[in-house]
């Protein structure tokens, strides 16, 4: 069973990360949120019924990601260029969806009406601190600035907020494996996160599409070597906000038997093994350091 899981989330892992601009990803960007099933007049309920569960797994799905990618947002923040106050907590209002599905939304999403409410509470993060549940209206005071209070339904709270890299990662509803960022945001498709494996093979796609914004390649840099680098720092990124880089490392090794001739075809990434290899290189290096790695330093990894 472990190998399965492992060898699943490996060929995961290294499918992610297409250009933005290929076809792959193309196909992977689709509006956010699907939409719902015609109901018929044989079976709205079913219908309506199972477009909610579609929901609530987009939902958990984005809850998920939010967690993962904060926790490397805020570990790294020195080396973030762009930075900004998060106090892990998700907002959203009805006129963010489509208007058919705004009556699904509304009752499915706990948003009651005008305004905005939170969509969901990063655990152990301010805003778990602070209590504020999921569905609460907000009133005033978003986005979140240093100091001032936010007002909610009930009352008003200040929240310490964090300050975490610029760089948020979202869910987008697609069956295509597939990663991508336009050096803004990132994005996952649902396909890749379902199958991404335990979090820190989450982590590690969210971390590799990181590494690109932090460290754009240099003139006259190989795609091969773009992805490589992108790896190694993935690993650094990761080690700084305590994931576990060694066991990443060994579900990649479990799943590289399996995919070397599908991978052999990839225009974008360096061959498995190749890959693999500078990967265990990048562990040994990121094991040997003992604390956050400054900016400087992350330029100067190879
Ligand atoms: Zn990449």
């Amino acid at each position: 069973m472990l190998r399965k899981t492992s060898a699943v989330a490996a060929a995961t892992l290294l499918c992610a990360c297409v250009d933005a601009a290929s076809p792959e990803a193309q196909a992977a960007s689709p509006a956010p949120i699907p939409t719902p099933v015609e109901t018929t007049a044989e079976a709205p309920v079913d219908n309506y019924a199972s477009f909610g569960a579609v929901l609530q797994r987009h939902q958990d799905m984005a809850a998920r990601v939010a967690r993962i990618s904060r926790r490397l947002r805020v570990a790294n923040a020195p080396l973030c260029a762009v930075t900004r106050l998060d106090a892990g907590l998700s907002t959203h209002r009805l006129s963010d969806y489509p208007v058919p599905i705004q009556p699904l939304a509304e009752h499915f999403m706990q948003i009651t009406g005008e305004g905005r409410f939170v969509r969901f509470v990063v655990p152990g993060s301010p805003a778990d601190d602070a209590d504020i549940q999921r569905g609460e209206r907000i009133a005033s005071g978003w986005p979140i600035r240093d100091g001032e209070p936010l007002v909610l339904g009930d009352g008003a709270v200040t929240l310490e907020p964090d300050t975490a890299c610029a760089i948020p990662a979202f869910v987008v509803q697609s069956d295509t494996l597939n990663a991508s960022t336009d050096g803004r945001e990132i994005d996952l498709s649902s396909a890749l996160v379902e199958q991404a494996g335990d979090d820190s093979g989450l982590a590690f796609v969210i971390a590799h599409e990181m590494a690109h914004v932090i460290r754009p390649p240099v003139e006259g840099m190989s795609r091969w070597d773009v992805e490589l680098q992108a790896d190694a720092d993935a690993l650094v990124l990761m080690r700084n906000a305590g994931f576990d880089i060694d066991g990443t490392v060994r579900v990649w090794a479990a799943g590289v038997e399996l995919h070397r001739d599908s991978q052999a075809l990839s225009l974008t990434h360096p061959p498995v093994d190749i890959r693999l290899q500078a990967l265990r290189r990048a562990l040994s290096e990121t094991q040997r350091r003992s604390s956050l790695v400054r900016a400087d330093e992350v330029m100067e990894l190879e």
